[in-house]
């Protein structure tokens, strides 16, 4: 196979080969907030409470569409511009809004690499379009080849894991600059949990890739899940499309607020980050001198992929004490193996303890 290097020079891209044309067409809503963005004025024009919340806080304004302050901070920090970050309600919104924006129903087809994280295929489903699956190889990498012979006239877009949920490697970023080099539609790697890695992010490759669309979260490392706020980064045309089809105020205020507080200490998110790769490793050895554990995949996440003698009726013991750790074992290449999230040192102790008493 030819191999090209796109490094330094930005590779030829057709989004209007890819995006479906009526959505190309769409014009999208203007809201009241879009017209005029000024914060000073008499705001007789989205049909607001103008005596504040009934529940306290001032909640009665409709909150900034594009999220503008939120992208100046986060740009800041991971060196891209407004135009590049798109927010949504998760990442798994802005999943959903890039099936609705560039695959036909019963037409398009995706691919993806089991095992993954499922909702690349849930959103697949609800929107009819149909999956190609190329398992990824042991050591959990990605089969570039079997990959790429898989891509037909159809395929829209290819999702990476990085690092992959269930497994928690990252792939080689040799592979995934591969793939963004020979396929025409989009790359989409999702790094939920790229914070817990040491590798850096595939947002570098953004300049070269006009094809790349980068996912993150405040769900993981920033210890924000319940807030619902993820991230795409993409090159501008992409931005452009997904901002036009969003609902307009899909990111609320007090998300906006509070992500912005985040971002401003990110030294605390770190601390944090460092606290749960210590006690991964803690877990990690803890677990190895245990009989019934077989296997400790490497982890580059906040979780430890575990192969053990009979998951079924150890994660049946766990329930019964109480502590939850997800079922992986009929998962393909996951045969016997339960997912453990790493909670604090007192909740991992609690399960080492039970697991240690088997
Ligand atoms: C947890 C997770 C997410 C986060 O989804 P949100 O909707 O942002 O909470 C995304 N991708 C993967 C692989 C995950 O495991």
């Amino acid at each position: 196979m030819e191999k090209t290097n796109h490094i330094g020079m930005k590779k030829k891209f057709d989004l209007k080969a890819i995006v479906r044309p009526h959505i190309e067409a769409i014009k999208p809503y203007s809201s009241a907030r879009d017209e005029y963005t000024g914060k000073e004025g008499v705001f007789l024009d989205a049909n607001e409470n103008p005596n504040g919340s009934v529940s306290g806080g001032a909640y009665n304004r409709y909150p900034d569409p594009l999220q503008r302050r939120l992208k100046e901070l986060l740009g800041d920090i991971k060196q891209v511009s407004d135009e590049q970050i798109f927010f949504g309600n998760g990442s798994d919104e802005a999943i959903d809004l890039l099936f609705r924006a560039f695959t036909v129903p019963s037409k398009d087809n995706i691919i993806i690499m089991p095992p993954t994280y499922g909702m690349y295929e849930v959103s697949a489903s609800i929107n009819d379009v149909a999956i190609k699956r190329v398992p990824l190889l042991t050591g959990f990498q990605l089969d570039v080849k079997g990959i790429l012979n898989a891509v037909d006239d159809n395929t829209k877009i290819i999702f990476i894991c990085h690092p992959n949920n269930p497994t928690g490697n990252l792939m080689q970023q040799q592979d995934i600059v591969h793939i963004l080099d020979q396929f025409n539609g989009l790359v989409v790697v999702d790094e939920a949990y790229m914070d817990f890695a040491e590798a850096e992010s595939t947002i570098s490759l953004l300049s070269d890739y006009p094809n790349l669309v980068v996912l993150q979260t405040f769900s993981k490392a920033w210890g924000l899940a319940a807030l619902r706020l993820g991230i795409a980064y993409a090159d501008t045309p992409i931005i452009s499309i997904l901002n036009k089809i969003k609902p307009p105020y899909n990111i609320s205020l007090h998300t906006q607020e509070t992500a912005e507080r985040a971002l401003e200490m990110v030294s605390e998110k770190e601390a944090m980050v460092k606290k749960i790769n210590e006690q991964r490793d803690r877990v990690k050895q803890a677990l190895q001198a245990l009989p019934i554990v077989k296997t400790i995949y490497p982890s580059d996440a906040n979780f430890l992929l575990v192969q053990v003698d009979d998951a079924k009726s150890i994660y049946d013991y766990l329930l019964e004490k109480k502590i939850i750790v997800r079922d992986r074992s009929k998962v393909m290449l996951c045969e016997g193996c339960l997912r453990i999230s790493i909670g604090t040192e007192e909740e991992n102790g609690l399960l080492l303890n039970a697991l240690g008493a088997l």
